[in-house]
């Protein structure tokens, strides 16, 4: 293995930081204390991803320390004023910090004409930083007339613009030697996508005085098998697993997230064996069919979803405003799933490795 190729793996590091920063907890309407719908994870490598961006999600940032220019995704659930609102002041925002770092968007179809509209109208004419749109083609329904909008996308994409459309149905949306990312369809009454963050998994855990013991020198051979690979050491192949010298690649992080929906089996399937499970729980269990009528999840709902999913930790989020206190939802929750926490504005929770 040349260096080229050495730098290539040792990419994965031990122990990896990240955390969740709650941001908005409300749904469709702000309360005093609950900002709408948002939450970002932050990678140890400082990169964040946005999970939906609710009105003024830009203070809300400032607030949680999170920086404006730093590698960034944002991932839209779906195209409802409580979880896109924020969107372009945020943008807006970027632009006023004179933003460098690369920025992508992935969102239903549509995303693009929402941002186009505010490229005329509201002053995001000046984007100088790299921001690729990924809108994800919705199968059911006719999407908007593309060839109507070509002449304004056209003007709109720049060399720092890049847009594209998928088809999609549960493929990975984004992929990259770090996580991947997934989406799956929900239930609602608009397209709308749950996310699933995976990922990749991470090298073993090294022990050096087991390496000193088989008398392998420190340097290039250490690294190699840091990364998990055989070594060549005085005509002897050397498995680093084998003989103990590296524990075996440990399984990456997944974090899912399912904004508005009404119980389905994608919820399932989006959620299955997550290390944290973000989930929407906008009713109590007492207005369980407002929940039913209206596409929504309870507390309860949520739970028995978290419980069938075998995640471990299930973090409640969108409550409508008509409850002063979600306390009551977190303890409806855990009567079925002991480890759940109902998320508050500007709550932080730290994801470890297991
Ligand atoms: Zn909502
Ligand atoms: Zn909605």
């Amino acid at each position: 293995m040349n260096l080229k190729e050495l730098k290539k793996y040792k990419t994965r590091r031990l122990n990896l930081y990240m955390q969740l920063f709650f941001l908005g907890v409300s749904a469709a309407t702000p309360t005093q204390d609950r900002n709408l719908s948002s939450f970002a994870l932050r990678l140890d490598s400082g990169e964040i991803l946005l999970f939906d961006a609710g009105e003024d999600v830009q203070r809300r940032f400032e607030a949680a320390k999170l920086k404006f220019n730093t590698p960034t995704t944002i991932l839209i659930s779906h195209l409802h004023g409580d979880h896109i609102l924020g969107l372009a002041g945020l943008l807006f925002r970027f632009h006023l910090n004179e933003r460098t770092a690369p920025l992508r968007i992935i969102g239903p179809y549509g995303i693009a004409s929402f941002l186009l509209s505010h490229y005329h109208f509201v002053g995001l004419k000046a984007i100088k930083y790299p921001l690729t749109l990924i809108e994800v083609q919705y199968p059911k329904i006719d999407t908007l007339p593309d060839q109507m909008m070509l002449t304004h996308y056209n003007y709109f994409l720049s060399e720092n613009i890049h847009r594209h459309v998928i088809q999609h149905s549960f493929n990975d949306i984004f992929v990259n030697k770090d996580y991947r990312i997934k989406g799956m369809w929900m239930d609602h009454s608009v397209p709308t996508l749950g996310f699933r963050f995976e990922e990749a998994d991470l090298d073993g855990k090294f022990d050096p005085d087991r390496a000193l013991e088989l008398k392998i020198p420190k340097g290039r051979l250490w690294g190699i098998m840091q990364d998990g690979q055989n070594i060549e050491l005085n005509g002897l192949t050397i498995d680093p697993v084998k003989e103990r010298v590296v524990t075996e690649k440990r399984p990456g992080r997944i974090i899912a997230y399912s904004a508005d929906t009404a119980v389905c089996p994608e919820l399932i399937e989006l959620a299955k064996n997550a290390t944290v499970f973000v989930c929407e729980s906008t009713y109590a269990y007492l207005d369980e069919d407002l929940a039913k009528e209206k596409l929504h999840l309870s507390s309860k709902m949520a739970a028995e979803a978290a419980k069938e999913a075998n995640v471990k930790q299930l973090i409640l989020t969108h409550f409508s405003s008509r409850y002063k206190n979600i306390g009551t939802l977190e303890e409806e929750a855990k009567e079925i799933f002991q480890n759940t926490r109902a998320a508050k504005d500007l709550m932080t929770f730290e994801i470890k490795l297991d």
